[in-house]
């Protein structure tokens, strides 16, 4: 029975681009075909190899079969081949690339008419339908079942029983008509084909072969014979000699197989013959997978063993905070026919996992040492992952990271610098390595408590990151130098004489203050004078250890209410005591109720210096204005 079905509604607008593109790098076709054509080969390899026999081992190839006269091009697996519901959901629908990004980027593509986004993105079996104006899948699962599949490729397509000799999957694509811009044709011819196979498809472990015609002499006689050639060498990338590849294959590789348009921001090429044994390739990506921040978002590497697939997504094999990581790992030293749980038992699996992170950090280091621009994108891309390293172990990998760390910093504007550096810049004097946070650079670079490091000169590290302030408390110190948050009451480091100078002011104004905290009791735990400013009257220092920052991520990720309330940094009001406003409050100190009135003012002044909202914007709108009328009345 033939059956019709309609195409899913993001699958017709990339059918429709696809069938009115124009895109020159349409040749990209046979490379998707191919591809799909050697996973489905692995695919049934791997269930006939854990079968025990009941499925067949057998002489697995792809086969390009062009036919000048019908103007078809056919390529033919005798891998898995699909079933009907199969058909449906991979071809039917634009299978896991269903993605909301990739449905903007097609929006995006459709607006600017521009093919390169898409051609770039993978687009796999539908990519066909660039050079194709109908195409019919033949194809048949391990369960003998066989269904013939056709499209023109517009609104719908069709589905019916069919009959196959073989398992495995055979996609004949009709030929667009020639135009003035594109020669279709071109796609039948032999050298063609072979060229485009070399290309694209030369590592394929499978054969992909092909009658060719050849000219040859019997007995003085020119003939042309028709032989079986056997396209492409066959030897995976990773199985090859090291000075064989070139940083090109490895890219090329990469966006073939990891589906990305872009190039790798690195690769690296292992092969290890020690205590384990194995080949991988691993990359480090431009920028995050789109889906790197969702829940079904799959951390792992692909695993093969001597060549053999064996699994698509293996997350014992990256830590998670290298989840952004793609490759794959090839060991000999896994046995195809072990059960997946004793697989991720393997001791095998851990020290190649232990292996393979130590490889990637020591490139990111190297790349941090050699090629500091490139590290910066890493790190604008990936760096938080790092951080989350050190703070999602409680600090036990601090060692292995904490070098890999660069920072924003007052002193160097907008350059990152490392911990080294920061601790190589250090006066003799200075105990501490500095930081404060905030929601980003320049809301940081405003805060008042930077005043006296900008006039000392003691750098600062600027934590615009929420996981940073985390990291740090993690880590304690850097190479037995303690970090201090100068948000921290207590962080300045002051001289006996400044320390004196400071008891004393307090102790004259002690009235004032008490009184100030008395109003402000329910805002800030302490109200202090500060040895942190220089131009602004007030700040707000927490103490204890949780920061203003560390209080807002805290209760954003919390659940409850309760917990909410449960989250609390201990406010403390600084006042600068060579400020005008200071000199003003402490010669009315004697006037209670006035500077109680005042106090809130003198909160919420810091508030909004620090960036943040005042608390009671009528109230404070109320005590502004009775000033401003006190003083004009004067
Ligand atoms: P992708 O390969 O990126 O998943 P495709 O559109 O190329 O997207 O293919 C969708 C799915 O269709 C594949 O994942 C696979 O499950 C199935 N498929 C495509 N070609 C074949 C084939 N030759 N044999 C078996 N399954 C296939």
């Amino acid at each position: 029975m033939k059956e019709t079905k309609e195409f899913q509604t993001e699958s017709k607008e990339l059918l429709s681009l696809m069938i009115n593109s124009i895109y020159s790098n349409n040749e990209i076709f046979l490379r998707e075909l191919v591809s799909n054509a050697s996973d489905a080969i692995d695919k049934y390899r791997f269930v006939a190899l854990s079968s025990e026999g009941k499925y067949p081992i057998k002489d697995y190839e792809i086969r390009i079969i062009p036919n000048k006269k019908a103007r078809t091009i056919t390529i033919e697996d005798n891998g898995i081949g699909m079933s009907k519901d199969d058909l449906i959901n991979n071809l039917g629908t634009i299978a896991k690339s269903g993605s909301k990004d990739f449905a903007s980027k097609l929006k995006e593509a459709k607006e600017k008419q521009d093919l390169n986004i898409i051609g770039q993105f993978g687009v796999g079996f539908y990519s066909a339908f660039m050079v194709a104006s109908k195409i019919e899948v033949l194809t048949k699962t391990v369960d003998n079942e066989a269904y013939l599949f056709t499209s023109n490729g517009e609104e719908s397509y069709t589905i019916e029983d069919s009959k196959k000799e073989d398992t495995g999957t055979s996609i004949t694509l009709y030929l667009k008509k020639n135009t003035k811009e594109v020669d279709y044709d071109s796609y039948l011819e032999e050298y063609k084909i072979k060229d485009l196979i070399k290309k694209y498809s030369d590592y394929i472990r499978y054969p992909i072969k092909m009658n060719v015609s050849k000219e040859t002499e019997v007995d003085g006689k020119k003939q042309t014979v028709i032989e079986d050639e056997t396209l492409n060498s066959m030897v995976p990338l990773w199985k090859k000699n090291k000075n064989d590849v070139k940083d090109e294959d490895l890219n090329s590789f990469y966006k073939q197989k990891f589906q990305d348009y872009e190039d790798p921001l690195l690769s690296l090429f292992v092969k290890v013959d020690g205590t384990v044994t194995y080949d991988s390739l691993l990359y480090i990506p431009a920028h995050a997978p789109y889906n790197l921040y969702s829940d079904n978002y799959e951390k792992g590497l692909m695993l093969y063993s001597k060549g053999i697939f064996i699994k698509d997504k293996c997350p014992e094999l990256v830590p998670d905070y290298l989840k952004f990581v793609k490759g794959l790992v090839d060991s000999p030293d896994f046995n195809l026919n072990i059960s997946r749980e004793i697989l991720q038992q393997s001791p095998m699996m851990k020290k190649i996992a232990d292996n393979v992170e130590k490889k990637i950090v020591a490139k990111l280091a190297e790349t941090k040492k050699n090629d500091f621009e490139k590290y910066q994108k890493f790190w604008e891309a990936f760096g938080e992952h790092i951080k989350f390293g050190i703070y999602s172990t409680f600090g036990g990998k601090k060692d292995t990271l904490q070098d890999l760390l660069i920072f924003h910093s007052l002193k160097h504007n907008d350059e990152y610098i490392s911990l080294e550096q920061y601790k190589s810049e250090m006066d003799k004097n200075q105990k501490n390595i500095y930081y404060v946070s905030g929601e980003n650079l320049t809301a940081i670079k405003m805060l008042p408590q930077l005043e006296k490091y900008v006039k000392t000169g003691v750098d600062v590290l600027l934590l615009d990151k929420k996981i940073d302030e985390f990291a740090i408390m993690m880590m304690r110190d850097y190479d037995k130098v303690e970090f201090k948050s100068i948000s921290d009451e207590t962080a300045s480091e002051l001289s006996d004489e400044e320390k004196s100078e400071i008891e004393e002011i307090t102790n004259t104004n002690k009235r004032l203050l008490d009184n100030i905290k008395e109003a402000l009791k329910n805002e800030v735990d302490d109200v202090v004078i500060s040895s942190k400013l220089v131009d602004s009257p007030v700040c707000i220092s927490t103490k204890d250890g949780m920061s203003l920052e560390m209080e807002k991520t805290l209760k954003e990720q919390s659940m409850s209410d309760e917990e909410k309330d449960s989250i609390k940094a201990q406010k403390v009001l600084e006042i600068n005591p060579n400020h005008e406003l200071f000199k003003a409050f402490s010669s009315i100190q004697d006037n209670d109720e006035l500077v109680k009135d005042y106090a809130s003012i003198l909160y919420d002044e810091a508030n909004l210096l620090e960036g943040r909202e005042v608390t009671n914007k009528v109230e404070f709108v109320q005590k502004l204005n009775s000033l401003i009328l006190k003083a004009l009345n004067k």
